[in-house]
């Protein structure tokens, strides 16, 4: 087997953040939640009251971003300006804020620069958009997690409401559709399917099946 550095790319709501902790507990390497660095950019804009599309006035903030991210038993917690902010980037205001300003160059060669310090020359399993097509493009195991807006947008409702949000279905299918519209339109490092990747359509898959068929994949390499 070669060197496990796992590249998990797909749209929001895939499951790619359930399934990427799962492989980093079974292989014990370290996981990186690349959305995470995305939304608490987003929450440093709207703190600021900068319109997370103005890129001149994201670019004042971008490189002095105080944005850490550390590793409490085995959990990625992600600090803005000294704050765990990992709650606090899952409000669902954050999620479209962090898909406008993922648009922008600046801030994505910023993240990127940031995400391939972290994963360095380490075992790792990164979930994202583009971390099989940009990110770590030698990943020697790139997947592409995907399922239907109807199915992601199910998910996404389920989780809120667990989370105490009050939240309408259609709203969030409408929200995911347009972050995957921005997603895969954006002129800078768009949401692709890397053609080395290996597709996994999770729509119809419970989440033992979606493990079982990425392990058998990396085991077989
Ligand atoms: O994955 P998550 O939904 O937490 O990501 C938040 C937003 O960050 C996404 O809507 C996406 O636009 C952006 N993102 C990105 N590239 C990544 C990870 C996330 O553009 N590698």
């Amino acid at each position: 087997m070669k060197k496990l550095v796992i590249a998990l790319d797909g749209p929001s709501g895939s499951g790619k953040s359930t399934v990427a902790k799962i492989l980093s507990d079974k292989y014990d390497i370290l996981y990186l939640d690349t959305g995470a660095m995305y939304r608490a950019t987003a929450l440093k804009a709207l703190k600021l009251d900068i319109d997370t599309l103005d890129e001149k006035g994201v670019a004042t903030f971008i490189d002095n971003i105080d944005l850490e991210i550390k590793y409490i038993n085995k959990t990625q917690h992600t600090f803005l300006d000294g704050e765990d902010v990992s709650l606090k980037i899952r409000e669902p205001h954050v999620s479209m804020a962090a898909s406008n300003i993922s648009s922008l160059k600046c801030v994505r060669l910023k993240m990127v620069e940031m995400q391939r310090k972290i994963a360095g020359d380490t075992a790792c399993v990164l979930d994202g958009r583009d971390i099989g097509s940009y990110v770590l493009p030698n990943a020697p195991y790139k997947f592409y997690i995907t399922a239907s807006s109807t199915v992601r947008a199910n998910r996404r409702v389920k989780e809120l409401i667990e989370r105490g949000f009050d939240v309408e279905f259609d709203k969030i299918l409408a929200e995911i559709e347009q972050r995957d519209y921005n997603d895969k339109n954006r002129d800078f490092s768009p949401l692709v399917c890397p053609k080395d990747a290996v597709i996994v359509d999770t729509s119809d898959m419970t989440i033992e099946q979606v493990i079982e068929t990425i392990s058998s994949e990396i085991e077989k390499k």
